[in-house]
């Protein structure tokens, strides 16, 4: 019987990491996930009983056209089938159930249990054994209906609960005197109930307010506890409280000091009755440290953490993925105490030995997966072996009007070096914005094309794509080469057209968006793949252009300054190259923050810049998480502008609402300077090249990332023209003002990056779901650079001695277990 079911846990952690990463229908190694989720769904269809297949049959149709929702429906329709996993999940388990017992013994089925009788069972089950197995699933543990609540947090078996982190601590393993108390430290004290009264509001019926004086013989501290809800007006729950807390008796109370108007007291805290002062105390809170988890509505923290401690015991059970040598190396502890000791450690130390341990884990297995990925691709041949020198690089010289920097002389040669060799090049630049990155890519592609393969060439939004192609059409022109651009909104006869030309290798390059990894695009040849804004792709998809040629070299752009710490981490299995000089002539983007008052100096120098023929960006922040509203405040700032500041001028209109031709109108009319002034939200943010643009005005600049800012920023000054950037700062905190002068007075991309990371965290600023970071769940790429650093000379060792693994097989099963997870998608299969 178990045989047939679908495989529960899987699809729920297949929804869980889709959530995660933003309901971006990820790619699996087979299939996407709405593929998995169609096909898993029809198979389930077969299974369930009737009254429940209409509702199967809805979802299986609204996975198949997943693709064409909207986030929020995505969402809505995961919520809706978790539930529904889940109750079908019970319906056929009690059937199985029932089909066993009438097999056995013909019970009647009136003896068998139900689903209320399930419902009866205790909610925890204390004794120690509750949890028999990792692999358990939950509602054998705290019961189906907690194990629901749990799943919401996607957590499915007792291994999940385990490894479900806590956010945060607090301490209350420091015991202090009423004297001794400090506002804001987190305490525990041990005292007697001098007074105890408990009541309604005067003022709010619902709330009830317990009040306890306590004294030690140190002083005297009033407390109070609220509670919410009618179930606690009531007299009875009332007096129950003051015979709870007679005079006399010791309790023991824990919380964060607090300092008000009545002096200092503790803030809502826990308190548990102790018989006499020094008495054993037994709680899960009282006088330890205590896990606060990361919670979603209707899951409360009491049940996390009983939870937790329900399936603690089974930590013995945990074996651990590294060998004990080196543990001892790098001083780590146990997997069993880490585990233990991160829910519920004895005090500050432990836990900073557990969160160590775990720490290094979520660094190890990244590093080692990216190097045993990046040694299997080292062994892996490409037969697109090119020749050192070319005509064709040759006359590109020829071409442009302008020298190589010395910097891009020396990433040229770094690339066409790796060319040369059987071993596929995977390759990333890191280069400002505006340092010249385009060129590199037209060189490595040129150097294809002569040895008689086809280049491709992958840009994250269409805008992006279509100058590329505007360039290389003006270059190759003059070189006789023929390149072609396919994008989302290419018309499907010349789409036909490519699709042939690429089969036959008549077309020898081409440029687009995500449409060049649809599977209709098939390659005659694919010598060399070029990614640019890399960052701005998963991994997945940057695997499925790849697996258009047999092992083409690979080149990777970013403009995304990360330093090189990092890069070693986040880009382990790649080689990396900087880009680290601008062209010459470039004169810094003369910057400043202007308050509200000063729009009009603002207003001033526009108009200057556009009289002497230059032009102008307004860009406008993300405003709500609505795309809407966004547009909406695009189109009312562009109205204000056109007819009451700048009616002499004409001014374009660029947001994600439009239609890719009308953004290509936008841009090509202030490419061609028709219009002056070009109004948009963030989507100019990405390589857009319009060199007479001289002005970048940015709305409420204290809502974007400093990375971000620099990004917009290099819109501007890319021509010989001095440029300006205006940050105009809606509000004025110090913090805001302090965080936009780091641009004021930098303009060096790697060193804002940093700026930003430190005042933001790395998370928020590369963007963890469209970087491809991965989410890592303790680790801190900024606090636990030591860790992250051991960690990558522990995964350099193991892969040195045995990149297969084969010595450590629970290290191989671990890392099998984390580093696609943590990538994404290939849970499914
Ligand atoms: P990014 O690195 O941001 O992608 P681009 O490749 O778009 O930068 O280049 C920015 C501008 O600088 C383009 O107009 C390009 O033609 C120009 N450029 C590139 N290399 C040089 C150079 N060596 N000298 C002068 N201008 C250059
Ligand atoms: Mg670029």
């Amino acid at each position: 019987m178990k045989s047939n079911q679908p495989d529960w846990v899987r699809l729920h952690k297949a929804i869980a990491v889709e959530a995660e990463r933003g309901f971006n229908n990820i790619q699996g190694k087979h299939h996407q996930f709405h593929e998995f989720l169609y096909i898993s769904l029809n198979e389930l269809l077969k299974q369930i009983p009737t009254e429940s297949q209409h509702r199967c049959q809805q979802m299986v149709d609204a996975f198949g056209n997943y693709s064409e929702k909207t986030l929020q429906e995505r969402e809505n329709l995961l919520d809706d089938t978790r539930r529904f996993l889940l109750q079908m999940e019970r319906q056929i388990n009690n059937r199985s159930k029932v089909e066993e017992i009438t097999a056995k013994s013909q019970t009647p089925p009136a003896s068998i249990p139900t689903n209320s009788q399930l419902k009866t069972q205790p909610i925890v089950d204390k004794s120690p054994n509750a949890a028999s197995s990792l692999e358990q699933p939950l509602a054998k543990v705290v019961g189906p209906r907690n194990a629901d609540r749990l799943a919401k947090l996607g957590l499915y078996t007792v291994y999940d609960l385990l490894y479900y982190y806590p956010r945060d601590h607090i301490d209350y393993a420091r015991q202090v005197a009423i004297r001794d108390l400090v506002p804001g430290e987190t305490v525990t004290l041990v005292a007697k109930v001098k007074r105890c009264n408990c009541f309604s509001s005067p003022r709010n019926k619902k709330l009830t307010i317990l009040n306890l004086t306590l004294t030690d013989n140190t002083g005297t501290l009033k407390i109070s506890r609220f509670f919410a809800g009618p179930r606690f007006s009531n007299a009875g729950w009332q007096n129950k409280q003051k015979y709870n807390y007679p005079p006399g008796t010791i309790i023991a109370a824990s919380g964060l000091v607090k300092s008000n108007k009545y002096g200092i007291t503790l803030d809502n805290p826990e308190l548990e009755v102790l018989d006499q002062a020094g008495g054993q105390i037994d709680s899960m809170k009282i006088g330890r440290v205590v896990p606060v988890y990361p919670l979603s509505e209707g899951v409360g923290a009491d049940l996390v953490r009983k939870a937790v401690l329900s399936v603690l015991p089974t930590t013995s059970q945990l074996q651990d993925s590294l060998p004990q040598g080196l543990l001892d190396l790098y001083q780590l502890i146990g997997v069993q105490d880490a585990i233990q000791n991160i829910h519920f450690p004895p005090d500050r130390d432990c836990l900073a030995a557990a969160r160590r341990r775990l720490v290094f884990d979520e660094f190890f297995y990244l590093q080692l997966g990216l190097l045993q990925q990046r040694q299997s691709q080292k062994k892996a041949t490409t037969s697109a072996v090119l020749a050192p020198t070319g005509k064709l690089i040759q006359q590109f010289d020829e071409i442009l009007p302008f020298e190589f920097t010395n910097a891009q002389q020396r990433v040229i040669k770094e690339i066409l070096i790796d060319l040369q060799s059987s071993e596929p090049m995977n390759r990333l630049v890191q280069g400002d914005v505006g340092a010249g990155k385009t060129v590199l890519a037209v060189v490595a592609m040129l150097a294809a094309i002569q040895a008689g393969y086809q280049a491709a060439l992958m840009a994250p939004t269409e805008v992006l794509a279509e100058q590329h192609y505007r360039k290389l059409v003006s270059w190759f022109n003059l070189m006789h080469l023929s390149v072609e651009l396919l994008t989302g909104s290419t018309k499907a006869a010349k789409r036909r057209q490519i699709h042939k030309q690429l089969e036959t290798g008549e077309l020898p390059v081409l440029v687009g968006t995500h449409a060049l990894i649809q599977d209709t695009v098939k390659f005659h040849r694919l010598g060399l793949v070029v990614i640019d804004e890399q960052h701005r792709f998963g991994v997945q998809q940057r695997a499925r252009l790849q697996q258009k040629g047999e092992s083409p070299h690979v080149l990777t752009m970013t403009a995304t300054p990360i330093p090189r710490t990092l890069a070693l981490t986040l880009h382990g299995d790649l080689d990396v190259s900087q880009l680290d000089e601008l062209p010459p002539g470039r004169q810094p983007i003369q910057t400043t923050i202007l308050m509200g008052k000063q729009r009009q100096e603002a207003y001033d120098l526009m108009r200057r810049e556009i009289v002497q023929g230059r032009q102008v960006y307004v860009v406008l922040p993300l405003v709500e998480e609505s795309e809407k509203l966004d547009v909406r405040s695009a189109v009312e700032e562009h109205q204000k502008l056109q007819t009451k500041i700048f009616p002499e001028f004409q001014i374009g209109l660029l947001h994600g609402r439009l239609s890719s031709a009308e953004k290509d109108e936008a841009i090509s009319q202030f490419r061609d300077q028709k219009t002056q002034i070009l109004v948009s939200t963030t989507v100019v943010e990405v390589g857009v090249d319009v060199p007479n643009a001289t002005v970048m005005l940015i709305e409420n600049a204290e809502r974007f990332g400093l990375s971000q800012l620099h990004q917009l920023r290099g819109r501007v000054g890319r021509g010989e023209h001095k440029s300006f950037c205006l940050l105009m700062a809606g509000s004025s905190t110090p913090e805001a003002k302090e965080r936009l002068q780091v641009l004021e007075q930098s303009q060096d991309g790697f060193f804002i990056a940093e700026m930003d990371m430190q005042l933001r965290g790395p998370g928020q600023v590369l963007g963890t779901r469209q970087s491809g970071l991965p989410d890592f769940v303790l680790a801190s790429l900024v606090e636990d650079r030591e860790v992250l650093e051991l960690a990558r000379d522990a995964a350099q060792k193991v892969i040195e001695k045995d990149d297969s693994l084969n010595r450590w097989p629970l290290m191989k099963q671990e890392l099998n277990r984390r580093f696609e997870r943590m990538l994404g998608g290939s849970i499914l299969t």
